[in-house]
């Protein structure tokens, strides 16, 4: 090989703050954490292919400039991997930080689907402001393109700055990538969906703090009978919880507590139950996501105690600390691999609790056939079935799947190279099977994108798929969506002829005054359409042929509960000329979220 052609490595090693400036080490210095991320020459910013910090604070008007950050780790500032307190003021460090887990966590999940993962906005790079506005919040804002993270006087004069938190990065990061892979989750829908968004970022960040074997080393020393080694009942799932959940949550500090502390608190302390999505409670989106949080976390920790007995020695009684500390990391990370995944298997609009386990199931199913190592898909099931969700679907070779798609496709005027990639050869197949698929007539359908993926399992067995969403719309009158079996809520519509009675009085009043009665009542009203969504995904397996079709029908049973949910929850409204829906429904949610936490406003979202 000639000179200059040497490849370059892959990756890159960078120092981190492994969860936040409070966790500290024995000697009161930082807990670090270096981590990979893919390599890449940055510019001053640092700005690389993705990601554009800029450290502009709007509160203030003051730009910090561009930080030019160290090339490799040997020659980052000894501070850093040292954890000196001082780097918490160190805004180079800020850059630095917030940089590396946010392609961090963009890596985690292109390595999970098989692909590259775009923005939901046109722009390639994200903009990231480490120190973005005076506020203890932070959050992904689709419209400005990028994460915001504020920072806030805690106790003692000390600054509290949420781009240092390790999970707070990765929850906003997962928000920005969630809006791109599932871009109608933020459309009104079912009380679940709008949970999703909330709980499912949660879910990513924990998995991801607790991938980290030193803070997970830190956190067992910590805990009861934490020493080097630890007893039988110290790692059993209720004593973990304790300590990784709680010992977590306690540690992040009074101030990180009124941004995260509160909510991972919360949600670490729901106990197993069947009526919790029953609860009016629990109807509130942020708390229901909470349930989400609870089943998964719940089980991670059946699924890392049942390892850990079922690798001990007979008549063992103490196990190593930094031995349990690994196998969690193991567990954590594959579960977040599990759940990164299921997002490609679940349905593009109105997704349901039960639609997630299913699609992670699945997923997982399909790149990992061989669980019986961690047996993370029995413990997701009986942990979600405990707090009462359970699966969409199910086959018996496998519990909690999605049911193969049985009906024969024609594939016959398809071209399968093409249909790896191009949107209308996708909407062509969707076409010319669309009785064998069940779309509606009707309804106008879109292919929203299609992804070749190649998945990669823990062996390296390899799975190349293609994975196609389209979406149903139907804009249709109340009579309409009745011959649908669509029934919407009566005070709706009682308030749809009211909007459209007194428009058409108001239009009768004008011509009256210009003399031109008569023509008003010529001119014939359309009636007020409410629109109803549906849509699929289409996994196809590497020779084209379709594998999976999970769908929600445009006129299913679904819709008439859903419409229902939405009217009573103010989401949905009436006007002249139809259904007008909530906006801004998520800022609504999180200032609830925030009223929650009680003393500052939460995240954006
Ligand atoms: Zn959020």
């Amino acid at each position: 090989m000639s000179e200059g052609t040497t490849p370059l490595p892959a990756t890159r090693r960078m120092t981190v703050i492994a969860q936040d400036p409070s966790i500290r080490r024995p000697d009161g210095r930082i807990l670090m954490a270096a981590i990979d991320v893919p390599a890449e020459d940055l510019m001053p910013g640092p700005i690389g292919y993705r990601v554009q910090v800029v450290d502009y604070d709007a509160s203030t008007g003051r730009y910090r400039g561009a930080h030019a950050l160290p090339v490799s780790a040997e020659d980052e500032p000894k501070a850093w991997a040292a954890g000196d307190p001082a780097i918490a003021g160190d805004f180079r460090f800020h850059a630095q930080n917030a940089y590396a887990l946010v392609m961090k966590t963009l890596a985690r999940f292109e390595f999970a689907l098989g692909r590259r993962v775009g923005w939901s906005f046109k722009v390639h790079q994200l903009k990231v402001a480490p120190n973005g506005l005076m506020d203890a919040n932070a959050f992904y804002s689709r419209r400005d393109e990028g994460l915001v993270f504020g920072y806030f006087p805690g106790r003692g004069g000390k600054t509290v700055h949420t781009c240092l938190s390790h999970d707070i990065v990765v929850h906003e990061t997962t928000h920005a990538l969630l809006d791109a892979l599932r871009e109608r989750y933020l459309d009104p829908s079912d009380p679940d969906q709008a949970a999703f968004h909330e709980g499912y970022a949660d879910v990513i960040a924990l998995l991801s703090v607790f991938s980290q074997v030193e803070l997970v080393a830190e956190l067992l020393r910590r805990g009861p009978g934490g020493r080097e080694t630890l007893e039988d009942e110290h790692v059993l799932a209720a004593a973990l919880g304790e300590t990784i959940l709680f010992g977590l949550a306690e540690q992040m500090g009074d101030e990180m507590n009124a941004v995260r502390g509160d909510a991972l608190r919360r949600s670490a302390r729901i106990k197993p139950g069947q009526d919790w999505l029953n609860d009016p409670e629990f109807k509130e989106p942020h708390r229901r996501g909470e349930i989400l949080v609870a089943a998964v976390m719940n089980g991670f920790l059946e699924a890392w105690t049942s390892r850990l007995q079922a690798a001990k020695a007979p008549e063992q009684k103490r196990h190593v600390l930094r031995r349990v500390a690994e196998e969690g990391c193991d567990i954590a990370n594959a579960l977040a691999t599990m759940w990164i995944r299921a997002l490609d298997y679940m349905p593009p609009v109105h997704l349901r609790f039960g639609d997630a386990l299913s699609a992670a199931i699945t997923a997982d199913l399909e790149a990992r056939p061989d669980d019986s190592r961690f047996q993370l898909r029995r413990h997701m099931l009986a942990s979600f079935a405990a707090y009462g969700i359970e699966p969409a679907s199910t086959r018996e070779d496998a519990p909690g799947a999605w049911r193969h798609e049985p009906g024969r496709m024609n594939y016959e005027r398809v071209r399968f190279e093409s249909m790896r990639t191009d949107k209308d050869e996708v909407f062509r197949f969707l076409w010319h099977n669309r009785r064998k698929l069940a779309l509606r007539e009707g309804a106008y359908t879109e292919v929203l994108s299609v992804r070749p993926c190649i998945r990669v399992g823990i062996d390296g067995f390899t799975l190349h798929e293609t994975v196609a969403e389209y979406y149903q719309v139907a804009r249709l009158t109340p009579a309409e969506l009745g011959q649908k079996g669509i029934a919407l809520p009566p005070e709706y519509v009682a308030e749809l002829e009211r909007a459209r009675s007194d428009t058409q009085a108001r239009r009768e009043q004008s011509l009256r005054a210009a003399g031109e009665a008569a023509d008003a009542q010529a001119e014939p009203e359309t009636d007020a359409v409410t629109p109803v969504y549906g849509g699929g995904v289409l996994i196809f397996d590497e020779y084209g042929k379709l594998k999976y079709h999970v769908h929600n029908d445009v006129f299913g049973s679904r819709q008439t509960q859903r419409l229902r949910y939405l009217w009573s929850a103010g989401l949905l409204r009436a006007s002249a000329e139809g259904a007008r829906f909530a906006p801004e429904r998520l800022a609504a949610l999180h200032r609830q979220r925030a009223i929650g936490a009680r003393r500052f406003p939460a995240e954006g979202w």
